[in-house]
């Protein structure tokens, strides 16, 4: 990775950017941030889970806690202020997790520079909840606010939590899509959200879009729809889940 956590003080350069999640064209140049001494702040898992004790066999099902995968993802709280255009306001109870990338190819384009600029207003009204990358997860809006990231005044905005997978160059794809597995799983745990509602963001329609359905992510869609590397994905996001529910459905149908 280019920008280390470990620094103090880090030059970032540009970030060309997202919309609907994934598109919007933006610069963020030039920008210094500081980087606290306690980086990253581990979310506690919800006390009413009675997840299964971690000394099992890994990969069982039942085998681990859900603090131990939300250990693995490495997940920064860095909510953006009230006062930037990315939030909405609006409240929301999740029912769905929607999967997006940045289609950012930028240099060092990675969760903490969508942090930044998120946290500078620099994407106009357009915002999700979490970023992934080969190195950690932040979250960018509480998983009780709308995003602003699928469909604009559609279901995908006003039900599901959205996660953006970073994609620049030297970002290493399989460990983004497993940090974000992983993500997924815990989510689905903690807002009792089952399988059959993570979806990409082409599940949902655009309105006045033509393709009204975003191939998106693209590097998970077959001729720009799911298939096999879709169906790939939530068996990765369906082992996670069964590692801490110990079967399928556990916390789902409560
Ligand atoms: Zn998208």
């Amino acid at each position: 990775m280019i920008h280390k956590f470990s620094l103090p003080v880090i030059t970032l350069a540009v970030a060309g950017f997202l919309a609907s999640g994934c598109s919007t064209e933006e610069e963020v140049v030039g920008i210094q941030s500081k980087r606290p001494a306690s980086f990253y702040r581990t979310e506690s898992a919800p006390r009413s889970v009675s997840y299964v004790s971690s000394s099992s066999r890994s990969g069982r099902p039942g085998s681990r806690s859900l603090n131990s995968l939300l250990s693995d993802v490495r997940l920064k709280r860095d909510i953006i202020s009230m006062s930037t255009s990315g939030r909405t306001g609006r409240s929301m109870s999740p029912r769905y997790i929607t999967i997006h990338s940045t289609q950012n190819w930028s240099r060092g384009a990675d969760s903490l520079r969508h942090a930044l600029a998120l946290k500078r207003s620099k994407l106009g009204r357009i915002s999700w909840h979490y970023t992934t990358d080969d190195q950690r997860a932040v979250q960018h809006l509480p998983t009780n606010e709308q995003g602003n990231h699928a469909d604009h005044n559609g279901p995908g905005n006003k039900y599901s939590i959205g996660i953006e997978m970073c994609e620049h160059p030297g970002c290493s794809r399989a460990q983004t899509l497993d940090r974000t597995a992983k993500l997924t799983a815990y989510l689905m745990v903690k807002h009792n959200i089952p399988l059959s509602r993570v979806v990409p963001h082409y599940h949902w329609p655009r309105w006045g879009k033509n393709p009204p359905n975003k191939n998106c992510p693209h590097f998970l869609m077959t001729n720009g729809r799911p298939g096999a590397k879709w169906q790939a994905y939530l068996a990765k996001v369906s082992r996670y889940y069964n590692e801490v529910a110990g079967r399928p459905g556990a916390y789902a149908s409560r």
